[in-house]
């Protein structure tokens, strides 16, 4: 019933961008999650890596609702203390120089792109200002990220598209070789490709990457939108490469729940956004802030560690399911390959049966909560097995 009025509802005022599932979620608590009916669902989807401890986390919970009672805005004209305090915990962390808040992961990777040309502009002049990034890869909505983004199917509609920028085959040294020029000022990538249907890229490409770039004074742009903040295991995920970017975007699982973005800078360019550069009104708000430091400051070694504990329970119970073909990913971003099953279907018999799971291409993708009790990721599990294996 109650389902049935928020769908009318939804559908004659909401703009059609969304396939939603039939299922209105009202509440949640950790990694269980509720509808209008009062069915109760095993949450493996954290909104999309969004909810790093769960729906209404009790410590992330108290902190907003603190700031929320000290300050919930004020512009970027006055010093604050959430962000400033997130700033330096962010940078000591993964030693770096600077941070630009933002709200959400395009306006992150807008604001690396701009730095980068920008870096390139002030040293080199105005005609170094290519970004290559690879095919397949996933960067955003707006024009320019739609534009970086290395898939087909998005760069259509809303042409003209940006100019200046190149796609390199992932895992492929000679074909970026190719791509690379004179114009070259920086190149983007994801480490674990996420929209494009989890695929971790080699460390090898990585390293040689790395070290393309390291020569020709080009920047090393790693988008961890998604694979940031403790979801694959590490605190983002360039850590298991063994490299050092010079510019790391991050959003989706920053602020817990709230809508936030960072661009962390590093030696090179963290001068390069100087006065009136870039700007955001939103940008770093804090409660938004607040939240983020309630998720950052407890993502220490023993946390990561039992992330990549349930890494091992998820490869080890899904590892023996006739119909899997393939699992890819890391920590808590998990990419399922099926034999015969379509992913889609899976998705829906896994809500008959409460438990709520994401696709990525022809793949199932699991984000549950990075902070799911193990004996809740078995139940999930265990559900999973017996759609998938049906
Ligand atoms: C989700 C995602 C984005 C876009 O983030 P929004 O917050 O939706 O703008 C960019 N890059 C990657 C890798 C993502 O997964």
């Amino acid at each position: 019933m109650k389902f049935e009025f928020v769908k009318k509802l939804d559908n004659s005022n909401i703009a059609n961008t969304y396939a939603r599932f039939d299922v209105a979620i009202e509440k949640g608590n950790g990694s269980l999650l509720y509808d209008t009916d009062g069915n109760e669902y095993i949450d493996f989807t954290s909104g999309i890596g969004v909810n790093s401890f769960g729906a209404c986390d009790k410590k992330w919970q108290s902190a907003v609702i603190r700031q929320v009672k000290t300050l919930s805005h004020i512009s970027n004209l006055y010093y604050t203390l959430p962000q400033t305090k997130l700033a330096k915990m962010i940078c000591e962390k993964v030693e770096m120089d600077k941070v630009f808040f933002a709200n959400s992961g395009a306006e992150a990777n807008e604001g690396a792109i701009k730095c980068a040309r920008k870096y390139s502009f002030d040293k080199y002049g105005d005609k170094r200002f290519e970004i290559i990034t690879l095919v397949n890869s996933f960067h955003g909505r707006t024009i320019a990220t739609l534009t970086a983004t290395g898939q087909d199917s998005f760069h259509k509609y809303f042409g003209p598209f940006l100019d200046g920028f190149k796609y390199a085959k992932p895992n492929d040294t000679e074909d970026l070789k190719k791509q690379l020029s004179k114009k070259t000022c920086a190149i983007m990538i994801e480490l674990v490709q996420g929209e494009g249907g989890v695929v971790p890229l080699d460390t090898k490409y990585i390293k040689e990457i790395a070290e393309i770039c390291e020569k020709n004074d080009i920047l090393l742009i790693v988008d961890e939108v998604q694979t940031g903040n403790g979801r694959t295991g590490y605190l983002y995920s360039y850590m298991a490469y063994g490299i050092k970017p010079d510019i790391v975007t991050t959003a989706k699982g920053l602020a817990g729940g709230l809508p936030f973005g960072a661009v962390i800078i590093g030696e090179k360019c963290k001068n390069t956004f100087d006065y009136g550069a870039h700007g955001s009104t939103f940008g770093g708000n804090p409660i938004a802030a607040a939240g983020a430091l309630s998720i950052f400051s407890r993502l220490d070694e023993n946390f990561l560690k039992e992330v990549k504990e349930k890494e091992k329970i998820i490869y080890s119970v899904l590892g023996d399911c006739k119909n899997v073909k393939d699992i890819t990913g890391m920590g808590l971003m998990i990419g399922i390959e099926l034999k015969k099953k379509d992913a889609k279907e899976v998705l829906k018999e896994c809500i008959n049966k409460r438990l709520l799971v994401l696709t990525a291409k022809e793949k199932i993708r699991l984000l549950p909560p990075l902070n799911i009790d193990r004996k809740t990721l078995e139940i999930g599990l265990n559900i999973l097995k017996e759609v998938i294996d049906k």
